[in-house]
């Protein structure tokens, strides 16, 4: 039977963290993962969290099946958390949220009913992008494109190109957009630019599918979901894949959800349907315990408080390490500016180093980085940063 199956190939950042876990130098600094890490090099467990842990394995709740969409008040809060408050499409009832396996689940589940709706449409998403978002559509049965994003002279986007790609695209492509904190890049739209994007997208009748793992990590809540509102204000419809692995600390418990934003309560019905259907048939209802502390925290206003603070730790840490690592960078005697390292959202960073120079970084320094350049800010602290800096400075001159 397995005769003929072929080796698939190895996940490349996977391959990194054999590689470094196989490195002996004590020195030694993973900057190629995807995870936060706190000032002492390790994943935090939020207080919020932790609280919200306690009370639960005190009330000692049995574990029945939730309903397939998931949570109700873990549902509405995520609404709230994208749309906010006062909302008028939530009041209107023209936005269906289910809980979601974490933001890739969430993506799986959009891209499989988009699938059944609009079989031979193509998908477009940025290049680069995260590596999963290729893989999750293909395997969906979807064609999949890139659409112009970073440009390395600048640092920053082309964004003539990206709006010449959308305007070129037939009706109906489902375009997927990092709504903050891009990843690999950390390279954002402005606000007018997104202004244009959802004037072309609605203008040229295309699918917004708003991919938003790190909401918080950027500039905050709400200034986080600002591309969300511009497309719900225009009246779009579309998709929004919401991950809470960063920003609750939650990695392993796969908590996420998927929203989508339609032209009616009659539809939102209908829609919310369909999607029971395509999550039965995957893995029936989702798991109860991250969705249920994620509930708690943001249905609580002392949790939620405690919640917010430690986001904002999170956030406000990554920036200084952000503009710490370009002041390091000057004073070792770099000769390239990296100002715009300060200027990037989120985890990451397109660093602008070759693939030569990652090599020499991981061969002689003991550091890893992603062949493309891209580096965890968010793996960066106060024990490590010196050497990071010195060892970057030493492999780009
Ligand atoms: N989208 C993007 C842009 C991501 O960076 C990630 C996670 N690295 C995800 C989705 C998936 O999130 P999760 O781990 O919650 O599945």
């Amino acid at each position: 039977l397995f005769s003929a199956v072929e080796l698939a190939p190895r996940d490349p950042i996977l391959g990194l963290n054999d590689a470094f876990n196989a490195d002996a130098r004590p020195s030694k600094v993973n900057l190629g993962v995807g995870v936060y890490t706190n000032d002492a090099g390790r994943i935090p467990l939020l207080r919020a969290v932790s609280e919200a842990e306690k009370a639960r394995v005190a009330a000692a709740t049995p574990r029945g099946y939730l309903p397939i969409e998931g949570i109700a008040a873990y549902d509405q809060a995520v609404q709230s958390m994208l749309f906010g408050n006062d909302s008028a499409l939530i009041k209107a009832h023209r936005i269906v949220t289910v809980q979601a396996l974490g933001g890739t689940g969430a993506l799986k589940i959009g891209a499989d009913f988009l699938k059944r709706l609009n079989p031979s449409a193509q998908v477009a998403i940025s290049d680069p992008s995260w590596e999963n978002h290729r893989a999750l559509f293909e395997g969906a049965g979807f064609a999949v494109v890139n659409y112009p994003y970073y440009e390395s002279a600048t640092h920053g986007v082309a964004f003539d190109a990206l709006i010449a790609a959308f305007e070129s695209y037939a009706r109906g492509t489902i375009v997927v957009l990092h709504a903050c904190c891009h990843n690999p890049t950390g390279v954002d739209l402005t606000t007018e630019q997104w202004r244009k994007v959802v004037e072309v997208v609605a203008a040229r009748g295309l699918v917004p599918f708003l991919d938003i793992a790190y909401q918080g990590f950027g500039d905050g809540i709400d200034a986080d979901a600002a591309a969300v509102r511009l497309f719900a204000d225009a009246g779009v419809s579309a998709f929004v894949s919401s991950s809470f692995s960063k920003s609750f600390s939650l990695y392993g418990e796969r908590v996420g959800a998927l929203s989508i934003v339609t032209q009616s309560a009659d539809e939102s019905k209908h829609v919310l349907s369909q999607l029971k259907r395509v999550i039965r048939t995957n893995y029936s209802t989702p798991p109860t315990h991250g969705g249920m502390i994620v509930s708690a925290i943001l249905n609580d206003s002392a949790l939620r408080a405690m919640w917010e603070e430690e986001l904002g730790e999170m956030r406000t840490r990554i920036r200084t390490m952000r503009t710490s690592l370009v002041e390091k960078l000057r004073a070792a005697g770099a000769r390239r500016d990296f100002g715009f390292v300060s200027a990037q959202r989120g985890m990451f960073s397109y660093s602008g180093l070759s693939a030569q120079q990652v090599d020499r970084l991981r061969e002689e320094f003991g550091i890893y980085a992603v062949g493309t350049g891209r580096i965890c800010v968010a793996a960066l602290n106060t024990r490590n940063i010196d050497a990071v800096a010195a060892a970057i400075a030493a492999v780009i001159d």
